[in-house]
């Protein structure tokens, strides 16, 4: 039991916004929609809440084609980034409000908004209003309010979206934790790839109307299927005819000789945080590569300062093909110009 979807297309005039997706989204888990703005998250976030229908194909919650069901009949649960509050209502008022309009008793309706409250932990906040509430907590009162109706299925669109850095990050935290209470089965979307591999265990990576890859944050982190999920997910950069991770690059400052090893001369050296960033140009290299390493392991290395280094990939680095990749001229010794120390 999950979320089905099939074969949904849907086009804005000849746009295509979303090309036959077919997606499985399982039932209880914390999946993430990633991907670009513009990729088509949110139109399929609105087809599975019925707020958009689809082109063709069929949406089916737990197992109840819901393809022709209007929104308010699904029992889901809608947060967006913009939360239209009611401003005239209090807090604990904007949490019944699912509840009085489906005309639960007053008393059920009390005990729901209490522990709904102490569930988002605004207990003390239930008689104010939401101008009174900082981004946040209006958030926590949007998520307070979807939950209210025990809805089947919780979906989030970028509800973090609005706040500032510091506040996302301990709001993301949060709803690990209230996912971890309840369990209900929540999609969650964003365009930020930390936050999808902080928050969910399940994500989708969408671009351009398209699935690029399913799979938990392990997978696409470690086994990406395309350049795109690669590049997506954390920063790459060229070695040879592949894309890397800039931490999946060793480098010294004389040969070692691992396999695949390439010399070149430091263009920029970078320190920044905890993190230092070198730029290498490396013989027969179109472009140059960036390795990143730990300040202590650049000091190790004995790396400040040094013109000549020598790379490699370690053994366990991730690697995908880069795209249309020109085969990279095979340089002999003779045919480039060589910093005289010779770098080849
Ligand atoms: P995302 O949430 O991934 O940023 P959306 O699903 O909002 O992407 O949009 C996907 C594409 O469809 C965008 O190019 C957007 O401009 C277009 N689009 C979305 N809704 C409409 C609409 N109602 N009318 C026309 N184009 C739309
Ligand atoms: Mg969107």
């Amino acid at each position: 039991m999950s979320i089905e979807i099939r074969s949904v297309s849907k086009h804005f005039g000849d746009f295509t916004a979303l090309s036959d997706i077919d997606l499985t989204i399982p039932t209880g888990d914390l999946t993430a929609l990633l991907g670009p703005s513009g990729g088509g998250k949110s139109t399929l976030l609105r087809i599975i809440a019925g707020l958009e229908s689809a082109d063709t194909g069929t949406v089916a919650i737990e197992g109840v084609d819901a393809t022709g069901v209007p929104a308010r009949k699904r029992d889901v649960g809608f947060v967006f980034q913009h939360y239209a509050a009611f401003r005239h209502l209090t807090v604990a008022e904007n949490v019944a409000f699912g509840l009085s309009i489906r005309k639960q008793p007053r008393k059920v309706i009390a005990e729901r908004v209490e522990e709904m409250l102490e569930l988002v932990h605004l207990q003390q906040f239930a008689d104010r209003h939401p101008a009174q509430l900082s981004g946040g907590q209006r958030q926590r009162m949007a998520l307070a309010r979807a939950l209210a109706i025990r809805p089947r299925v919780l979906l989030l669109d970028e509800p973090f979206g609005a706040l500032d850095a510091k506040v996302r990050k301990e709001l993301r935290e949060w709803l690990r934790r209230l996912h971890d209470e309840v369990h209900v089965t929540t999609v969650f979307v964003t365009h930020d790839q930390e936050e999808a591999l902080e928050v969910a265990h399940h994500l989708v990576l969408i671009n351009q109307g398209r699935i690029e890859q399913v799979g938990t944050s392990d997978q696409l982190y470690d086994e990406p299927a395309t350049s795109f999920v690669m590049s997506f997910l954390g920063p790459v950069t060229t070695f040879g005819n592949t894309l890397v991770r800039p931490h999946d690059l060793g480098i010294a400052t004389a040969p070692t000789g691992r396999p695949g090893e390439v010399g070149g001369r430091v263009l920029r050296y970078n320190r920044v945080g905890f993190e230092v960033q070198i730029e290498v140009d490396l013989a027969g290299a179109a472009a140059p590569a960036l390795v990143t390493l730990t300040r202590r392991e650049a000091a190790e290395a004995g790396l400040a300062g040094a013109e000549q280094v020598w790379v490699h990939a370690v053994a366990d680095a991730v690697r995908v093909p880069v795209p249309h990749a020109e085969p990279v001229p095979a340089v002999s010794a003779g045919s480039r110009e060589l910093d005289p120390s010779g770098v080849r």
